[in-house]
């Protein structure tokens, strides 16, 4: 048998609960029935098919799109290497430099070592003529807080 929904108090569905755990939610006053089976029943209540929770639960933290950016989280997205060497990186480079009004975004940052992030200066890696072994990509929320490095 399919689970029961649960929808959040903005109708965004969160997840699906067994019809047991469904009752449960039910008997806590946590949730109300949104949509029941027709005609049929679980002692006092209707079979539910969807739920709705009565208390708001935040899930901006866990649905959030992208992780914030973050010097330490460029480091452990591009495991400590410098994007242009390969090298141990120690800080994080600006593919359009700060100066000229580079943002500090995942896709405008990659980690650099001190050497090359000097040599780079204040210029592109394309006017700098140094490749980047890789591209920065928006990383998920696992390699930007949780990955080893
Ligand atoms: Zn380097």
């Amino acid at each position: 048998m399919s689970g029961v929904v649960v929808l959040n108090t903005d109708n965004t569905a969160l997840h699906t609960v067994s019809i047991q755990h469904a009752i449960k939610m039910l008997v806590r006053e946590v949730a109300i029935v949104e949509e029941a089976r027709d005609g049929h029943s679980i002692g006092p209540y209707p079979w539910p098919v969807v739920l709705r929770l009565i208390r708001y639960v935040k899930t901006s933290f866990l649905y959030a799109r992208n992780p914030a950016w973050s010097k330490r989280g460029v480091l452990r997205r591009d495991l400590h290497r410098c994007a242009y060497c390969s090298g141990p990186a120690d800080t994080v480079d600006h593919l359009m430099p700060q100066s000229r009004g580079g943002q500090n975004t995942w896709l405008n940052t990659v980690a650099a070592c001190t050497r090359c992030n000097n040599l780079k200066a204040n210029r592109t890696p394309a006017e700098a003529q140094m490749p980047l072994a890789w591209r920065p990509s928006i990383p998920s929320w696992r390699e930007a807080y949780h990955r080893r490095s």
